[in-house]
């Protein structure tokens, strides 16, 4: 029930050539919420996007194994088709075209990958309904403007939502939790767990600890310079919310 195995991943920015990545291992079984922790441009957004293959960076070595297939090898909507989401935000505000038009287009993208019918604007609500009562959503957010005057939260939330209308298997959330205020950080690791079923698994970037005290990781992985170095339980956020990451060092100074 391994669902993600990445091995020495090395990683460069297409463009320029530069390396991110210099040797990420991870395994993430199904059932599994890890947390990814690390100093600012320590490559946790380059790890997030590489997992979903985008477009400015080059894997340059190492494998990744996903549901027993070679990812480095699927096109990135072959990803999305097998499962593996990155929360993305809404392509800016787009006026006149509702949340629910957006929703059902990424659904319909997604359903007619895996051959399934689309859904048209009364189906889709009829789809989308439970999951909006699942997240704790008001359905006046499906009639909204796309992202217009959207609060953090909600935009957020959108985020999750996305994911839940995707029917994700591996959620990627690349610092959900982002200018929330303790309200709507609450609101928002609710909508994280309900989006949990035993088969899928949420991989969450992170600075701060406060969101996983709402969403409880089985592990949590500290990143510098490209590669994990150091991974354990939640008690690896505690020592990193005490002593920062020299604490980690010393940890792994006692560990040696
Ligand atoms: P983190 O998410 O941990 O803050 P990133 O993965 O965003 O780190 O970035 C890691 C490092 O790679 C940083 O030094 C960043 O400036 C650099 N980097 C990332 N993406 C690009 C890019 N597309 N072009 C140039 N440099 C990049
Ligand atoms: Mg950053
Ligand atoms: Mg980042």
């Amino acid at each position: 029930e391994v669902l993600l195995e990445v091995k020495d991943l090395e990683a460069k920015v297409a463009e320029t050539g530069q390396m991110i990545l210099r040797g990420v291992n991870l395994t993430v079984r199904e059932g599994e919420t890890h947390a990814i922790m690390g100093t600012n441009g320590s490559g946790k957004s380059t790890l997030s996007k590489c997992l979903v293959g985008h477009p400015d960076y080059e894997v340059t070595s190492g494998t990744v194994t996903y549901k027993g297939q070679n990812l480095l090898d699927l096109e990135p909507e072959e990803r999305a088709r097998a499962g593996l989401f990155m929360s993305f935000q809404s392509p800016v505000e787009v006026p006149g075209v509702s949340n629910s038009d957006f929703l059902r287009l990424a659904a319909n993208a997604r359903r007619k990958q895996l051959g399934q019918e689309e859904l048209g604007p009364l189906e889709f609500y009829g789809y989308v309904m439970p999951k909006l009562a699942a997240l704790k959503m008001n359905p006046d957010f499906l009639n909204r403007d796309v992202n217009a005057n959207f609060s953090g939260g909600e935009k957020k939330r959108n985020e999750i939502l996305q994911l839940s209308v995707l029917e994700a298997d591996i959620a990627v959330l690349d610092e959900i939790d982002s200018g929330l205020d303790i309200d709507a950080l609450r609101d928002v690791a609710d909508a994280v767990n309900s989006l949990k079923r035993p088969n899928s698994a949420t991989l969450m970037v992170t600075h701060y600890k406060r969101l996983l005290n709402y969403v409880v990781p089985e592990a949590v992985h500290i990143m510098e310079a490209g590669k994990i170095i150091y991974s354990g339980g939640i008690e690896v956020a505690d020592i990193l919310e005490q002593d920062g990451y020299e604490g980690i060092k010393s940890r792994m100074r006692e560990e040696a």
